[in-house]
């Protein structure tokens, strides 16, 4: 099964880049069955991009225990549902969001652990935030005890070729050392898809979130 093969490629590539790396699956637009028969084979991460589905999901998986990754663009109307309803949040770009995530976090749960989205191709049009506004972003998410900050993500240009993809991973990299001087606990770098996932752990990601060679094309 795809599974297997794509974890143990993952595998592989963390121990040539000599540190591990997370397999966040990827299920969006996937049905439950699909995500019920990875986690059986031991699969516990999974990312969602939109927030009603993520939620319709969740509510049917409720008996297993899996950990939920928002990789979708967060917009302000939504920071409710995520901060209740996931683990994870991997998009965080902008400071006016900061206030209302950490004031939904359940008391009783733990701090919402968020990743800053950079947006390292400058000139596309993906969201995320410039690499010389991480630091300021980091900072405020840092003032907020409902939120941990654990590192960065980025979506580098899909159509780049394979030298120009390896430059923004390196960048990224950069950025992400440059966090973890100036941060306590900055231990992710969520970077690497379907496509480039081994380029990726090679590069240094700590976090590989596969969508399409897990679960197969997307409608
Ligand atoms: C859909 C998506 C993925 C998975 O992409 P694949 O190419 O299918 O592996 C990864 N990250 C984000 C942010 C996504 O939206």
């Amino acid at each position: 099964m795809a599974y297997q093969d794509i974890r143990a490629r993952v595998d592989a590539a963390a121990r040539r880049a000599g540190h591990a790396a997370t397999l966040v699956a990827v299920s969006k637009t996937k049905p439950v069955a699909a995500i019920r028969a990875m986690a059986a084979l031991g699969q516990r991460a999974f990312g969602e991009n939109y927030i009603q589905e993520a939620v319709a999901k969740q509510g049917e998986l409720r008996d297993l225990a899996l950990e939920w990754h928002m990789i979708g663009p967060l917009q302000s109307n939504k920071c409710r549902e995520v901060s209740e309803r996931f683990d994870w949040l991997q998009t965080l770009d902008r400071e006016k969001l900061v206030p209302a995530l950490h004031r939904y976090r359940p008391a009783g749960s733990p701090p919402l652990n968020v990743l800053i989205q950079v947006n390292i191709d400058a000139e596309s049009s993906k969201s995320g935030c410039a690499p010389e506004a991480v630091q300021t972003l980091a900072e405020n998410i840092a003032g907020h005890s409902g939120l941990k900050l654990r590192g960065l993500m980025a979506i580098p240009e899909p159509h780049a070729d394979g030298a120009r993809r390896g430059d923004a991973f390196r960048a990224m990299r950069q950025l992400y050392s440059g966090l973890q001087a100036a941060f306590a606990g900055i231990d992710t770098l969520s970077m690497g898809m379907s496509e480039d996932f081994e380029l990726a752990i090679e590069e240094g990601a700590t976090m590989v979130r596969i969508g399409t060679a897990l679960f197969g094309a997307r409608q």
